[in-house]
């Protein structure tokens, strides 16, 4: 299949891999910060670690959507669920995502009128389908998802349908680099930028990591000779002593981004001053709201919601997963307390979280042979 097999030669993968250890400077260890949970999957899916010398360590980023969103922000979804007047319609991650008190699944299984979407527009028809109901989108993601929800809201309200509204937990990838970068505990050589977003976004937001932190960055694509590829990418530009943003998924991504999303998404949307992030704490102008001109398709406002803080469980080590402090394996509640099944943390949920892509591509098992 075109733009599918020839990322997947084996052949191709492993010359790749040779080269990754010849640039790899004997006796220096490399942690490589991969942002994306789509880059995560694509690594234990494929095993491209394994591919790896001992001293490249993928260190896993904060950019699965799922992962960083709060209890609190899930404990407003379901206050909104819980109306007898509400249909709530999410995507299907999010309605495992626990919260204070349990999951939207939960608040359904209890009668909730809560309903799983495929994207926003599914949303929308409901909305009309049901003019006597008040059909509620519970919104997430980074800059990759938030042009169509943009889009969706567009045509509600040129369509005039006055019983659809959004919660909007829209991220930007930006602001949560900047606070890992300034973290003390964090060492990182490099990073595989986020290929997603960045079709939405480009290259050129990056630009601040080599020139304010002197470090490399590859926006990457997810087949695993892109993962492999850019992983090169990163350690010949520390061979060669140079910083740049370079763009390797360039047959998706164009450095200065799709400037009609961003268009649609500054006319909807306007920055937050700040936003929780699950793990993180709050990050200032790092999430999009509804702007005045779309006030009146704000679920937020025209719902009563808890809006109330939750700290995370006591076991939850999401915080520094998301972060890259420790491997998912390394959380103490990780296969036993927390499984893909019944997940106490959001990193466990998504099949893009770090911690389920471990547990999903067998990694526990593999981790308790090497111990
Ligand atoms: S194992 Fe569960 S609680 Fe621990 S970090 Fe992963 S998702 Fe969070």
């Amino acid at each position: 299949m075109r733009f599918v097999d020839e990322f997947r030669d084996p052949e191709l993968g492993r010359a790749l891999a040779a080269e990754i250890a010849s640039l790899a400077e004997p006796g220096r260890h490399y942690k490589v910060m991969e942002v994306c949970g789509g880059h995560t999957h694509s690594i234990y899916k494929y095993g491209i670690d394994d591919l790896l010398p001992d001293s490249v360590e993928l260190v896993h980023g904060p950019g699965c959507p799922v992962c960083v969103i709060p209890m609190g922000r899930v404990d407003d979804g379901i206050a909104i669920a819980r109306r007898p007047e509400v249909i709530f319609t999410c995507f299907g991650d999010m309605m495992r995502v626990p919260g204070s008190e349990g999951s939207l699944l939960d608040a359904k299984a209890a009668g909730a009128d809560v309903r799983m979407v495929y994207s926003p527009l599914d949303a929308l028809r409901i909305a009309k389908q049901n003019p006597e109901r008040e059909v509620v989108f519970f919104a997430i993601g980074f800059e990759t998802t938030a042009p169509s929800t943009a889009l969706t809201l567009g045509r509600a309200k040129a369509e005039g349908v006055p019983n659809f509204s959004c919660v909007c937990n829209h991220v930007t990838i930006v602001p949560p680099l900047r606070a890992l970068l300034e973290s003390p505990d964090l060492r990182l050589d490099g990073f595989i930028g986020p290929g997603h977003v960045s079709t939405v976004v480009g290259a050129r937001p990056f630009e601040f990591i080599p020139a304010d932190y002197g470090k490399p960055v590859v926006i990457s694509g997810f087949e695993p000779l892109d993962v492999l590829q850019s992983i090169q990418m990163i350690l010949q530009q520390l061979v060669d002593d140079r910083c740049q943003v370079e763009n390797q998924y360039r047959r998706v991504v164009p450095y200065d981004g799709n400037l009609r999303a961003l268009e649609v998404m500054a006319e909807v949307f306007q920055l937050r001053p700040h936003f929780e992030w699950r793990g993180l704490g709050f990050i200032s102008q790092s999430a999009l709201r509804l702007s005045e001109a779309y006030a009146d398709l704000d679920a937020e406002r025209r719902f009563d919601v808890p809006g109330v803080r939750v700290a995370d469980p006591k076991a939850c080590q999401c915080g520094e997963v998301l972060k890259g402090v420790i491997k998912p394996w390394e959380c103490k509640v990780f296969g036993t307390a927390c499984t893909p099944e019944r997940p106490i943390g959001t990193c466990m949920v998504s099949p893009e979280g770090a911690c389920a892509a471990y547990y999903n591509y067998g990694r526990l098992a593999r981790e308790r042979e090497v111990v």
